[in-house]
């Protein structure tokens, strides 16, 4: 294990999005010297702007990426299984369009997906009437027959943040705001200037170099190898809206457009319906934006199925980020494959010069494959840690994960019953969002007033204390739009409040000046 004191390493990864974090939690647990930096906020860049589903990816089928979908699939109940606050069964019906899509077109790729991969949690698909029922509520009538599957949805930002908890527990440092800045290779190890507050700025040395860098991966490389590599990276945004709920069930909807591509209709924070994505090939890959073509190609998707027509004055919050695809060739963007990709360079020249320190390079990915993905990077490096551990994640619960049988509905109960006085909204929001590690947060609390000023929408100041102390919160958005969702509902004024507290709980414990 390493001390901030002590900057030798075994690995240095960078970036503290979904791949960077498991696989920092993967190699500390393996026993390895593990620092994690991150330029901004953990899951700052697109592990937090996903569709934040967990799933084995039905339209790949349509590419023939049986791998990724088999994968994907045994990862889902892999996840359900070791985070089950984050990640949740999600039924979704397929309304039949016939002249886009054949019924046994539809049927076979069913089959497929529930066959391809284990399937224990969840149950198999089947077809369904959709008139009056509830499979086909907020639907034009005109929609008589769909197709009932499973998939499961996460909170994407909370299932990053608890696998670098999990890393900091298994040893690993963690320097959030951060950023690697060079990296020179000396031998068999490397030389890494990180660039963080002011007085932690630092030189360290490393093994290898992990660069899960995401959008910045090419940039990265190139940094590092000082010449260009030849892969290049493919920027491809992908947008959604938020809208008032357009449907009582629990149920989401995976609509086919004429284009060829999908898009879901997802419940999304009791009172909403997340509907998105697009895909887009863009070259400015930092601070997404969605674009009006974009809101109109939603809207527009949405209301040829919708019986409530939505329009551009429905939308309270959009979201945007950047696929950082492997280039695979593929001219039409929704075609790029969404599987990962890893590079690794030595400094060898090509023309038999010496071999040095390695740093592997991820493109493409998905947070559903994240953790399988770990085990991969790290089987490609095993070769220059012999004494690395095997791999070990596949049943060991995120923190917050180790939940009682009952599962999630069954602690929600449970802290019901320790909690009486306290709000069940509040409880159930502290349940998803920290599972197990609920009570670090509630700890003997009887009233709402023991947990401190209360913000509104289940966020206290007791929460926010924790946040700044146990997971690297440091700003307004860092606790509303990312350790928590509060900030959707909340009014202008309470974010205010929520970020003034921050400000002063961060100023109060010395995290400022803290990587
Ligand atoms: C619109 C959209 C929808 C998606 N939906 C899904 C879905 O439903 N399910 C699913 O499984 N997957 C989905 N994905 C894919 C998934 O979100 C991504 O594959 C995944 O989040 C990529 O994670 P990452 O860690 O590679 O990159 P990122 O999350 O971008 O992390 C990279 C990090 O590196 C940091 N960094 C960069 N340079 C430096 C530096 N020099 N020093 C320090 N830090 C640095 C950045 O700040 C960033 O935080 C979706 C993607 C998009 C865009």
């Amino acid at each position: 294990m390493s001390s901030p004191r002590d900057p030798t390493y075994d690995l240095v990864i960078i970036g503290a999005g979904i791949n960077g974090a498991g696989i920092a939690r993967d190699a500390a647990g393996r026993g390895l010297r593990v620092l994690l930096v991150e330029q901004g906020d953990i899951a700052a860049a697109t592990s937090q702007w996903s569709t934040k589903l967990i799933h084995g990816g039905l339209r790949y089928l349509e590419q023939y990426e049986f791998r990724l979908v088999r994968e994907s699939l045994a990862e889902r109940e892999v996840l359900l299984r070791c985070a089950p606050h984050l990640v949740q069964p999600l039924a979704f019906v397929l309304p039949h369009e016939p002249h886009l899509r054949p019924a046994w077109m539809i049927r076979l790729g069913l089959f497929l997906y529930d066959h391809l991969g284990p399937r224990e949690a969840l149950p198999g698909s089947f077809g369904v009437d959709l008139g009056g029922g509830k499979w086909g509520a907020g639907l034009k009538p005109r929609f008589r027959k769909g197709f009932v599957y499973a998939d499961a949805r996460v909170d994407d930002a909370r299932l990053v943040v608890q696998n670098v908890m999990a890393a900091r527990e298994l040893g690993a440092d963690v320097r959030v705001r951060t950023q690697l800045t060079a990296a020179k290779r000396d031998g068999d190890h490397w030389r890494a200037t990180l660039s963080g507050p002011p007085d932690v700025s630092a030189d360290v040395t490393a093994k290898a170099i992990i660069n899960a860098a995401g959008p910045w991966v090419k940039q990265v490389r190139d940094m590092i190898n000082r010449s260009p590599a030849r892969e290049n990276v493919r920027h491809v945004k992908g947008s959604h809206i938020v809208v008032p709920r357009v449907h009582a069930e629990a149920h989401a909807y995976i609509l086919q457009n004429a284009d060829n591509r999908i898009v879901f209709v997802i419940p999304y924070q009791d009172r909403y319906t997340l509907i998105g994505t697009t895909d887009v090939p863009v070259d400015a890959f930092e601070e997404p934006r969605i674009a009006p073509d974009e809101i109109e190609y939603l809207l527009a998707l949405a209301n040829t199925y919708l019986a409530r027509p939505l329009t551009a004055a429905d939308i309270v919050w959009t979201f945007s980020g950047v696929r950082p695809l492997y280039d695979d060739g593929a001219a039409d963007p929704s075609a790029i494959t969404r599987d990962y990709v890893f590079r690794i360079d030595t400094g060898a020249n090509g023309e038999g010069g010496p071999a040095g320190a390695p740093v592997l390079s991820i493109f493409g990915g998905k947070l559903t494959t994240y953790r399988r993905l770990a085990e991969h990077a790290l089987s490609e490096l095993r070769s220059y840690f012999p004494r690395m551990g095997p791999p070990w994640t596949l049943n060991r619960p995120l923190p917050g994960g180790d939940l009682p049988p009952s599962g999630l509905a069954g602690w929600i109960d449970e802290l019901g019953r320790r909690y009486p006085a306290l709000p069940a909204p509040l409880l159930r929001g502290l349940a998803h969002r920290h599972g197990a590690l609920a009570t670090a947060i509630l700890r003997e609390a009887k009233t709402l007033a023991d947990l401190g000023e209360d913000f509104g929408e289940g966020l206290t100041a007791a929460e926010i204390d924790y946040l700044v102390r146990e997971e690297w919160a440091r700003t307004g958005d860092d606790v509303l739009w990312r350790r928590t969702k509060c900030g959707l509902a909340m009014p202008e004024a309470d974010r205010e409040r929520v970020a003034a507290f921050v400000a002063r709980a961060v100023a109060a414990s010395g995290a400022a000046s803290r990587p």
